[in-house]
């Protein structure tokens, strides 16, 4: 089974947790493919005491122009004690709005311009008046929001060596998502 990062351009902790960033300093490579374009970007994970951060840097191409600029951020990394002992992640949203920093705890970054965000900095709510679909935009973020909470009640991806329920759930809904990612240009909605 493919990850949900490979389908949806977005990074989640638990992407992140099972390829080990959160153990140790540790830097890698994260690409998704849509068709016949593929987009990767570099990270870095630096875990140490009280300044946990992960350094997200690729070169960001402006699909009119064709411009290139190379962006280079970090955002930081919480983590909460879990009932049952062991860590669990999670991301501090480093996007201003009007100047005001967000910092939202979130367990899933969205790219929604150059920079990776959380969904409320993307400023689209989770409701079903978008299941329409009239805007492959709309229909986008409505796929990862139920993507991000299906996974987040996800507590296995197999069982017995097959996938669970919900996993097999998350694998249609970027099965369906797939068309309208095709079709959307999500730089431009910036
Ligand atoms: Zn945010």
């Amino acid at each position: 089974m493919r990850d949900y990062a490979d389908e949806c351009r977005s990074v989640s902790v638990s992407f992140l947790h099972k390829h080990g960033y959160f153990n140790s300093t540790q830097s890698g490579l994260i690409t998704w493919t849509h068709g016949d374009s593929k987009n990767s970007i570099s990270i870095a994970s630096h875990i140490e005491e009280n300044n946990d951060y992960i350094r997200f840097y690729y070169t960001q191409t402006n699909r009119d122009t064709g411009e290139k600029k190379d962006v280079d951020y970090k955002i930081p990394l919480v983590s909460t004690k879990c009932h049952f002992g062991g860590k669990r992640w999670w991301f501090m949203c480093p996007l201003s709005r009007n100047g005001v920093y967000c910092g939202k705890r979130v367990g899933v970054l969205y790219k929604g311009g150059d920079y990776f965000g959380c969904r409320h900095c993307y400023g689209l709510p989770y409701s079903s008046q978008y299941e329409n679909y009239r805007s492959p935009l709309l229909a986008t973020m409505n796929f990862m929001f139920k993507a991000e909470d299906l996974e987040k009640k996800m507590k296995r991806r197999t069982y017995a060596g097959r996938p669970t329920k919900k996993a097999r759930r998350l694998a249609r809904l970027c099965q369906r998502a797939r068309p309208y990612l095709a079709s959307l240009q999500m730089e431009k909605m910036l």
